[in-house]
């Protein structure tokens, strides 16, 4: 309901990350507003979506930033990162080369953000098993060896996305209580 404000007691801004196309605004859209687009568009869409998450007895607003396309010219800046508690990486099961860039990305995080910054790694497009070029327990590993937590997800099927935020934003709690 937009007509009033519920009292919250935190605000945190969060971002997404990772190569275009791996369904990020997807992710989002089925987070904050329970949308789902078949076709991809990059360009349009807002800068960041709200949602309030119940964690026990706290409210918590999330601010979660949505990159316009500019990843695509890895021209992402450090404004993007800026106050931003916690990431969700994100790659595309059946795009090994999203996979890749991973390690690219986490470089780009532990630039510009904070230290401690909360990142979930995110296989997303789970749906797809059958083009699948990343089996999950390679994307395990690679979260254990960089100490991220890790979750596979299917935007398209509203398959842990709601999970997925919400892990992101239980560790962001627990490091800022
Ligand atoms: P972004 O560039 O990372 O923001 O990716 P988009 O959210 O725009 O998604 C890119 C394309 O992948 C679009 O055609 C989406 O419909 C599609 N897509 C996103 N998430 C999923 C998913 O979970 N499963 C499938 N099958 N397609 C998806
Ligand atoms: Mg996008």
């Amino acid at each position: 309901d937009s007509s009033y404000e519920e009292e919250c007691d935190y605000l945190f801004k969060a971002v997404l990350i990772g190569d275009s196309g791996v369904g990020k605004s997807n992710l989002l859209s089925r987070f904050s507003k329970d949308e789902f687009r078949l076709d991809s568009k990059p360009t349009i869409g807002v800068e960041f979506a709200y949602r309030n998450i119940r964690v026990g007895d706290k409210l918590i607003k999330s601010q979660i930033w949505d990159t316009a396309g500019q990843e695509r010219f890895r021209a992402i800046t450090s404004s993007y990162y800026r106050g931003a508690l916690g990431a969700l990486l994100v790659y595309d099961i059946t795009r090994r080369a999203s996979f890749e860039n991973v390690t690219k990305w986490l470089h780009e995080i532990r630039e510009f953000g904070s230290s401690d910054m909360v990142i979930v790694l995110v296989g997303n497009k789970s749906d797809l098993g059958h083009s699948r070029e990343v089996s999950e327990e390679e994307g395990r590993s690679l979260a254990e060896l960089e100490s991220l937590c890790f979750m596979e997800t299917s935007a398209l099927q509203n398959s842990n996305v709601e999970e997925v935020f919400l892990a992101m934003v239980a560790n962001i709690h627990k490091i800022m209580s």
